[in-house]
């Protein structure tokens, strides 16, 4: 057995490894040192949170859920907006983050994911980026070249990026005559902490948090992180659903990322919103619960274990078939009733449908209390 036979490491990329360690410094030793020295102004301050927002809708709502993920469609100068914005991230053009992101997806905590959290934190969060990996096919995102103005980007996108990042900061410090703050605050420290957002969502994301829809891959959800990172957090839900233009699935998850692309839509500027029926999300739920309750039970030494197990079974198949008549019924067009026939009507099938299942819900979270319960009296 030689050490030939693993991946060899690829050639150092020098130009993104000084240019983000560079940043995170100067960023780290600049910020404290100017604000001890010239206190924090108005310019430097509206500047880092205007140029902070714009990026970040146009990362998560642009090159994350409109271009990798095509969640939904937007108008022209919208895509224009995430294109130059989503440039002033300096995270690469919209071609090559969505190749990267791509994936990321379909090879999730594989080799061949480019942010891979099973070797390390480290390497998940930045590490990866330092390396000159195989160029991934252009093929990946043949789709996205045939627009006209995300191949402009990828021509000019050095240009836009820095534009974007240090030539707005540097007009408004030569209008308000305050040109190292505007340079550092509005420019500097607002790229590392745009970079860093996203960087906690292929490391952070994949290490805490919950598994609430899926356990097959290492995403998870957190409500700290979608917060710091405008609603990207709950990547559990988005790697289970890639192709939902939300990632806070629940109302009242924050998500302005999904906001803003639903006001899009009731201002006619998005439309073709895609959603993960809330059956199919019900029933990935339920089967991680399940899992996770006969896991419980098959460590259990209780008395009762093998009633609790018949009875978590039978509360499992009653949600499944009520589950799966709702999502028949769902996908099948009500028909029109031929005279003389008399089949119930497609409605009332579907509301008696919806109460059964509503009590099958009710008997299976008892279910899942009892098991709980059982699991810590014996414990
Ligand atoms: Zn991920
Ligand atoms: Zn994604």
């Amino acid at each position: 057995m030689t050490t030939e036979e693993t991946a060899p490491r690829p050639p150092i990329n020098w130009l993104n490894l000084t240019f983000l360690l560079g940043t995170l410094l100067i960023a780290l030793v600049g910020t404290p040192w100017y604000l001890v020295k010239h206190g924090l102004g108005w310019p430097e301050a509206v500047t880092f949170l205007v140029l902070w927002l714009f990026v970040g809708v146009s990362v998560t709502a642009g090159y994350h859920r409109l271009f990798a993920h095509k969640t939904y469609q937007a108008a022209w100068p919208v895509r224009l907006f995430f294109l130059v914005f989503g440039a002033g991230a300096l995270e690469n053009s919209v071609l090559n983050w969505s190749a990267d992101h791509r994936v990321h997806h379909a090879h999730v905590d594989e080799e061949r994911d480019p942010y891979n959290i099973t070797k390390g934190f480290w390497w998940a969060h930045m590490g990866w980026i330092f390396f000159k990996p195989e160029p991934i096919p252009k093929t990946v995102v043949r789709d996205l070249a045939e627009d006209p103005l995300v191949r402009w980007q990828e021509k000019y996108y050095v240009w836009i990026g820095l534009g974007v990042a240090l030539g707005i900061p540097l007009v408004v410090g030569l209008l308000t005559g305050n040109v190292l703050g505007c340079l550092l605050i509005g420019g500097v420290l607002r790229v590392v902490v745009s970079h860093h957002g996203t960087f906690f969502i292929n490391s952070l994301c994949h290490m805490v948090g919950r598994r609430p829809y899926s356990t097959e891959h290492s995403a998870r959800d957190s409500a700290i992180m979608a917060v710091l990172a405008f609603g990207e957090g709950y990547h559990n839900y988005h790697h289970s659903f890639p192709f939902d233009y939300r990632n806070g699935v629940k109302v009242w998850q924050f998500d302005p990322a999904k906001w803003t692309i639903w006001t899009l839509s009731r201002v006619g500027l998005a439309r073709d919103l895609r959603r993960a029926p809330d059956a199919a999300v019900l029933k990935a739920k339920i089967e991680v619960q399940f899992e996770r309750a006969k896991e419980r039970l098959q460590k259990s030494v209780h008395d009762f274990r093998e009633h609790q197990e018949q009875r978590l079974h039978e509360a499992y198949a009653s949600l499944q078939t009520a589950l799966h008549e709702l999502i028949s019924l769902q996908r099948r067009r009500p028909k029109a009733q031929p005279a003389g026939e008399e089949e119930m009507p497609h409605e009332t099938r579907l509301g008696l449908t919806y109460r059964a299942l509503e009590e099958a819900m009710r008997e299976w979270k008892r279910t899942l209390r009892q098991t709980k319960r059982l699991d810590a009296a014996a414990a």
